[in-house]
């Protein structure tokens, strides 16, 4: 039997988010997995339904440790300390990694981060991770109990099993004095799937030349029911916002399809997208490294390919 503690998260509509039932299906692959999931505050009526033992709904994260995460980290750890549970999973989202981090250190345990991967077929916890910027992909095995890991979006298919755990509230914690404070928060404007989630991806580069272009993703991305990406360098350069960043220092996604437009590939921006499905590119220098990842590619200026592409994307979708 593995006893699995996985901490969920909502979408912004409050259901669960896809990514948690994307963990919901790595956990219950696990060997005789008995799963319980924990939610920060009251649990989505969906909740009561989920492939899983138990849901446990934690206290709710207020606005003043929204981001610092200093009391949900205290609520986590006391619940993992109540359950003694063999894995703990998490989606490695800003939450997921700032609360997995602080829980290992608290627990000395080891955290795998970023895996794509989790089995335990042989009795101990193994991990699959992709390392050196995605160009491989390492197996690890993690010794410590609990083994900690963050999966990364789009790394399995969202559970679709159904199940009919017992829903319980864990004891309340002690407030913790929190040593740092919220100021001001901003909310991300976005229209459209959230990059983590969406199956198509249209990301550009430096090699946009400039911020309108990014229109022309953006065109390509609603076609496609997708999300908008971009490079550090194009990011660094403000043509979009850093919340759009795919990379080593900014997000991993896991689409179908990932198009990377004005991308050169270099290893820290495939740290972010080399687990997608199929990459497309389209650059104009052939020597490229993104070439080298690239399942499709187009050799050319992206001002002349795409407008071509997002027609006929549109006819095929028609
Ligand atoms: C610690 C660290 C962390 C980093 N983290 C990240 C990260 O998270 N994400 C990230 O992306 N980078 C990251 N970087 C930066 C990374 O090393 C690269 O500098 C960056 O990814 C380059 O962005 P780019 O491919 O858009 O630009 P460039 O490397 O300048 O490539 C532009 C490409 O566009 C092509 N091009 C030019 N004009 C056209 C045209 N008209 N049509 C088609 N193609 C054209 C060119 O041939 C070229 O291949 C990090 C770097 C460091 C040191």
């Amino acid at each position: 039997m593995t006893t699995v503690l996985l901490v969920a998260e909502r979408d912004e509509q409050g259901e669960i988010s896809q990514t948690t039932l994307q963990a919901v299906a790595a956990a219950n692959g696990l060997t005789e997995a008995q799963v319980t999931i924990a939610f920060a505050g009251e649990a989505p009526s969906s909740a009561g339904s989920l492939a899983a033992e138990k849901v446990v709904t934690l206290s709710a994260i207020d606005a003043s440790d929204s981001g610092i995460y200093e009391q949900a980290t205290a609520d986590v750890a006391a619940f993992a300390a109540s359950m003694n549970p063999d894995v703990v999973m998490f989606n490695k989202s800003d939450f997921g990694s700032i609360v997995s981090a602080r829980l290992a250190f608290r627990t000395d345990s080891a955290l795998a981060a970023d895996c794509i991967g989790i089995s335990n077929a042989d009795g101990a916890v193994s991990v699959t991770r992709p390392v050196y910027g995605g160009s491989a992909l390492a197996e690890f095995e993690i010794r410590s109990t609990p083994a900690i890991v963050t999966l990364r979006a789009g790394a399995y298919e969202p559970s679709t099993e159904t199940g009919s755990p017992s829903v319980e509230a864990a004891d309340s914690t002690e407030s913790v004095e929190q040593r740092a404070q919220v100021t001001d928060t901003v909310a991300e404007a976005r229209d459209g799937v959230r990059l983590e989630d969406a199956n198509f991806v249209v990301s550009g580069g430096r090699g946009l030349g400039g911020p309108e272009a990014f229109h022309v993703l953006t065109d390509l991305a609603s076609v496609l029911g997708g999300a908008v990406g971009a490079s550090r360098a194009a990011c660094d350069a403000g043509w979009i916002d850093h919340s759009h960043q795919v990379g080593l220092t900014g997000k991993s996604v896991s689409p179908d399809v990932y198009i990377a437009v004005g991308i050169s590939g270099a290893s820290q921006h495939m740290a972010g997208c080399s687990s997608s499905r199929a990459i497309v590119a389209i650059n104009k220098d052939s020597t490229s490294n993104i070439f080298k990842e690239a399942r499709f590619g187009v050799v050319g200026d992206w001002e002349k390919i795409l407008p071509s592409f997002i027609a006929t994307v549109r006819e095929l979708k028609a």
